[in-house]
């Protein structure tokens, strides 16, 4: 029987129904150009102010207009660390941020180091937390923005951000977060927290890919990044993707209305997950976090198997899991994020990340486990690391 598993929802999510029907009118029912002042742009512009207001709700920010449409996460993230990093260049050139952050964040702030900014990489430690500590140190009068992300996507660590948040802002100092991996898995309470700037997609939790959004606390002084017309108050040009954002704004609804039931779903698929890989397979090891993690997400090293073989035997099985970071698929660059927890390079290329969505069943997951342990046997038979004894089934 030809089967088909999808376990890899950290990289994107299917779009639920709900969604999709909340998307559907958007396309040719309710088409204006939510700028245009006649009835059919006022009617797009409700769709658009309708799941403002829900992304609002979802994340309590305490009032709508402080969220801000953009094309994704990617762009959320980009214009976060440029945009306040222009905004607020008379008071300093300094930034700080994790070496764990995803690509649009790192990349963002290596541009900035080109143009005359400093940033400071902090590490962490091997679960993967960014130190407290650390951060006190170095914090500086000519910092002006601190971005740590709320959950790692490869490893699913969530840092301390409310500790975190307040010491930025003891010190004056502008907090932004990567939230995109924490919404739906963790409670996001802006105000709660102290988050200054949020950074969301909507394509991790069962919403269209190609939009998200970021939070602008009002007040926080930002550049704009993406010039044009006066769309999302003058600070991000480009035509609103209604039907796009519709979507968002249900996902984002259902994931906070459904966060609890989700992870509570998940934490039994984990456990009973992992249970049973430790107990068929020898040689694994769990990455992240064992207490500060989302329940979706698991990263772990199969010793002696290369990662990138054990993926494609998988899919061969009809099983999708990837590497953690769609960014480095296809490349043979270890991951930064294993590598900043402190695994070598033999055993960060050992490591796949599986990641569960909603409608995981235990059925589903006991097939994988049956897969995992064939192929993991089968790459070991073969791998020439296994001719010095070690992962050997006696
Ligand atoms: C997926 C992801 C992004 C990028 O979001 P896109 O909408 O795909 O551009 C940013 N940060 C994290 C942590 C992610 O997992």
């Amino acid at each position: 029987m030809e089967r088909k598993i999808y376990a890899d929802n950290a990289s994107t999510t299917y779009v639920s129904s709900e969604v999709l029907n909340e998307m559907l009118p958007c396309f040719n029912t309710i088409y204006g150009n939510p700028s245009s002042l006649h009835s059919f742009g006022r009617d797009s512009a409700a769709i658009v102010d309708r799941a403002r207001d829900r992304i609002a709700k979802a994340i309590n920010a305490e009032r709508s207009n402080e969220i801000y449409f953009t094309s994704g996460g990617t762009e959320a993230n980009n214009w976060a660390i440029r945009g306040l990093a222009y905004g607020n260049r008379s008071k300093g050139n300094h930034i700080i941020t994790s070496q764990i952050e995803h690509d649009s964040v790192l990349e963002s702030c290596k541009q900035l180091e080109q143009e005359g900014f400093e940033v400071t990489y902090l590490p962490v430690d091997k679960n993967g937390l960014v130190s407290i500590t650390d951060l006190i140190h170095h914090i500086k009068p000519s910092t002006i923005l601190v971005s740590i992300m709320a959950v790692n996507n490869e490893i699913g660590t969530i840092q301390n951000i409310k500790t975190i948040s307040n010491i930025v802002h003891e010190n004056g100092v502008i907090f932004h977060t990567d939230a995109v991996q924490a919404i739906g898995a963790l409670k996001m309470d802006v105000r709660d927290m102290e988050i200054d700037v949020m950074s969301m997609s909507s394509h991790k939790i069962y919403g269209p890919k190609g939009v998200g959004a970021l939070y602008i606390k009002n007040g926080i002084k930002i550049s704009p990044i993406m010039h044009g017309g006066s769309q999302e108050r003058n600070k991000r040009g480009g035509t609103q993707n209604a039907p796009a954002i519709a979507g968002f704004g249900k996902a984002i609804e259902i994931a906070v209305r459904d966060l609890v039931v989700n992870q509570q779903k998940l934490k039994a698929i984990r456990s009973y997950f992992l249970d049973k890989v430790m107990e068929k397979i020898p040689y694994v090891i769990l990455n992240g976090h064992p207490q500060q993690k989302i329940q979706g997400t698991i990263n772990l090293s199969f010793e002696m198997v290369e990662g990138e073989s054990l993926i494609m035997l998988l899919d061969l099985a009809g099983i999708a899991v990837s590497r953690g970071s769609a960014c480095s698929a296809g490349s043979t660059k270890p991951s930064h994020v294993l590598k900043a927890i402190g695994l070598g390079n033999e055993v960060a290329q050992s490591s796949i990340r599986f990641s569960f969505g909603k409608s995981i069943t235990k059925e589903e997951v006991d097939y994988i486990i049956e897969k995992l342990a064939e192929c993991v046997e089968k790459l070991r038979g073969i791998s020439p690391l296994t001719k010095a004894g070690r992962g050997k089934k006696e």
